[in-house]
């Protein structure tokens, strides 16, 4: 049965290229069109229909229409003349309705599917918004909140945002910065991620958030900007709790040390007086001398835990002045060489007499060569040690090179960190404490300058050390 053409033969007044039109165009178009009569029964069906409804039109016609599409309205009236919402009964899917009456007691209903429905991946995404412990909302270009997601009414205690001016819930400083990274964001079209902002919650408490913005553009166009917000007030409570820990730590290891230093100087003293002794025994002589090796080394320990401990509170006092590096070069090179010729290694000295003069502590300076050249020696046991120094541009360069087991590469940047000693495999073949070259690197810090290392392991290690000049040179 065709319809179609029925329909057409009721107006046979209009001119036959109209109802061949009507006729390709029923037949073509991408919204079903079903005709029914007065009874609801199915009289004709159009490709689309068809193909919405997944039946053949030979099945369907003479069943009545709520045999294939279901309502919730409870009375459709024939005389509606309206969209309403439906669903295709043989699979759910949700469709839109159409009445449209004709003078011939057939009635044309249209079905299409509803657009406006979100897709599945929009459902997916919707979701995991409304999951998400992160707080999301989307601004308009007017600053109100258009969505926002249960995470984050929760974090502010708000049940409903929607239209909220965003910098009503927004601690005053915060208001400022939220308007420059929302226009900058805007005016570049580009995210921004991490800025700290902080929240005013319903009960006017402040939280810390993470706030990264990203704008929506459409057609060139600014339409939106969505924004994701993290709960800091954990972080902050962490690293305030960090601060706390940390400090009591470090005056720890202060007071730990001093109390250490204070019996260790008498019993240094005792030992020396009786390694002098003429009526003390040889062999008491070596326990002695034993015990002061020991007394002297707990004591270098425990000077390196202070130097730390006044490094991070700050309170490290450094006597600056105008001072002749090369001066100061040559008085360590006269403390070191005993320990280097008792290694029998060779000692090279390259220090030019006509160095400019740096402004420094030279007590600390002189700890850092010391504690470089004391390495080079303990590391070292064939070959020689060098302390030379060169003017480079407004700097002064300063070099302890040896010949020694060298560094792997891997642990280069490692050494320079507390507490911090190679792993050698083997039997450990040197003591010490892991701590002198952090507090070499925090002195040359604070003097301006820095200190690095090249190293190949059986070859060597050079560690150069760069100083500012002072302004007035010698
Ligand atoms: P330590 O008291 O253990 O010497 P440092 O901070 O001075 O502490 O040195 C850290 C580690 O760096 C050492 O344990 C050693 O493994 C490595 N190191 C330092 N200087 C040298 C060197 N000249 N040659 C080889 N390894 C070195």
């Amino acid at each position: 049965m065709n319809i179609g053409s029925s329909i057409v033969k009721e107006n046979s007044s209009s001119s036959n290229y109209e109802n061949t039109i009507s006729s390709i165009l029923i037949k073509t178009i991408s919204d079903g069109i079903i005709a029914v009569d007065l009874d609801w029964k199915i009289i004709y069906m159009n490709p689309a229909a068809v193909n919405l409804l997944d039946l053949s039109a030979d099945e369907a016609i003479g069943k009545k229409l709520w045999d294939y599409i279901e309502t919730s309205l409870p009375r459709i009236s024939m005389q509606d003349q309206k969209m309403f919402p439906c669903k295709i009964a043989s699979n759910g899917e949700e469709i839109e309705c159409s009445i449209t009456p004709t003078d011939s007691n057939i009635y044309l209903i249209a079905i299409r599917k509803n657009l406006s429905k979100p897709s599945d991946v929009e459902r997916k995404y919707q979701r995991i918004i409304e999951l998400s412990a992160e707080g999301i909302i989307i601004i308009n270009p007017m600053g109100e909140i258009a969505y926002a997601n249960p995470s984050f009414r929760s974090l502010v205690g708000y049940e409903y945002l929607k239209g909220k001016l965003f910098r009503t819930i927004l601690s005053d400083e915060s208001i400022y910065i939220f308007q420059e990274v929302f226009l900058e964001a805007r005016s570049e079209k580009k995210q921004i991620t991490n800025i700290e902002i902080e929240l005013l919650h319903r009960n006017r408490e402040i939280i810390p958030v993470e706030l990264s913005l990203s704008p929506f553009i459409e057609d060139e166009k600014f339409s939106y900007m969505i924004c994701s917000l993290h709960d800091l007030r954990d972080r902050k409570k962490l690293e305030e709790e960090l601060r706390k820990s940390e400090k009591l730590k470090t005056e720890f290891m202060n007071i730990a040390a001093h109390e250490l230093k204070s019996p260790i100087t008498p019993v240094k003293g005792y030992l020396e007086l009786i390694i002098s002794d003429e009526e003390a025994s040889e062999r008491i002589k070596n326990w002695a001398k034993i015990s002061l090796r020991n007394a002297e080394r707990l004591l270098l320990l425990i000077n390196d835990i202070l130097d730390i401990a006044r490094l991070e509170s700050d309170t490290m006092r450094f006597n600056m002045k105008q001072i002749s590096i090369a001066n100061l070069l040559k008085e360590i090179v006269e403390d070191v060489k005993q320990s280097i010729e008792d290694k029998q290694l060779d000692f090279i000295v390259e220090i030019p007499e006509d160095l400019p003069s740096i402004i420094g502590d030279p007590d600390r300076l002189s700890q850092v060569f010391k504690n470089l050249i004391t390495n080079a020696i303990k590391f070292t046991d064939r070959g020689s040690i060098t302390l030379s120094a060169k003017k480079n541009k407004n700097n002064i360069e300063i070099y302890v090179r040896d010949t020694g087991i060298g560094i792997p590469k891997g642990e280069l940047n490692n050494i320079f960190k507390k507490f911090y000693q190679v792993d050698m495999k083997e039997k450990r073949i040197a003591e010490g404490t892991g701590l002198g070259l952090y507090i070499c690197k925090e002195i040359v810090e604070k003097h301006n300058g820095s200190i690095h290392v090249e190293s190949f392991p059986g070859e060597g290690s050079t560690f150069i050390i760069t100083l500012p000049t002072s302004i007035i040179s010698s």
